[in-house]
């Protein structure tokens, strides 16, 4: 199954057309799946003497499609960081951005604060532990090497946004909405794994156009920015 046992760095992707530019500039192989019961799919290369590999979470077998959101998300980060054993973690990935934040489509986010908007528990410390509120270093050198934006991540199991959602993602000054890195870095706190997450923007959350249909138009675009982004973030990874 594995070509390498360990890698330097772990990227991890939840759609395959956000893979595909990335696979493609870094010049990595299909290496298949990582357990026979999953449909995640591996690919590794070496990149300025290190070892990369990208996860993908792989197309459900039933229902036809990318299996985006937590649940895959977390099952698919315990496992690559259980088989490759990286240094760092990459969730790289498109998200909702806010016009009202200065969001422009194609935008590249480097978050250092992640949250979920759609977990409410009512109870002593699973009110926390709902909401899953994580801090990260920066990386200088790779937010100018991408020219990441600052900003928060709010993660959740919806493309679309409630009323109520809108007014926590005011309250919290959320930049990027996205469905999986939230869940992504609690699996990768447990390996004591350190995160980084790249998101390029496709929608805008607070614009009038459906974010359904801006995400379509503008994912070719975003994910062509997002492979440039984790490129450059490679590189100045390999050079350490
Ligand atoms: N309709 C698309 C699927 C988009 S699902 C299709 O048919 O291909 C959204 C995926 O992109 C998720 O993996 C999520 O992390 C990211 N994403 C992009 N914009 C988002 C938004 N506004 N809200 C939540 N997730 C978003």
């Amino acid at each position: 199954m594995t070509e390498r046992n360990t890698s330097d760095l772990l990227i991890q992707v939840a759609m395959r057309a956000e893979a595909l530019p990335i696979i493609h500039l870094l010049s990595l192989k299909p290496i298949g799946r990582m357990d026979p019961n999953l449909p995640s799919e591996l690919w590794q290369g070496i990149v300025h003497g290190h070892c990369i590999s990208l996860v993908t979470n792989g197309c459900d077998p039933e229902f036809d499609c990318d299996r985006i959101g937590t649940e895959s998300a977390a099952i698919v980060a315990f496992l690559a960081l259980r088989i490759t054993r990286p240094k760092l973690i990459f969730n790289a990935g498109t998200c909702g951005g806010f016009a009202s934040q200065g969001a422009t489509i194609g935008d590249i986010y480097m978050p250092t604060r992640f949250l979920f908007h759609d977990q409410r528990v009512a109870l002593p410390k699973f009110d926390a532990f709902a909401k899953g509120e994580k801090t990260t270093a920066d990386f200088p050198k790779i937010r100018s090497a991408t020219n990441a934006k600052h900003g928060t991540c709010s993660t959740g199991s919806s493309l679309d946004t409630t009323v109520d959602e809108m007014a926590f993602f005011a309250a919290e000054s959320v930049t990027c909405k996205d469905m999986e890195a939230a869940a992504i870095i609690r699996v990768a706190r447990d390996f004591q794994t350190p995160f980084i997450a790249l998101k390029a923007v496709t929608d805008l959350v607070d614009h009038r156009q459906t974010v359904q249909e801006s995400f379509l138009t503008n994912l070719k675009f975003a994910t062509g920015r997002l492979a440039d982004a984790v490129g450059h973030a490679a590189r100045v990874f390999s050079a350490v």
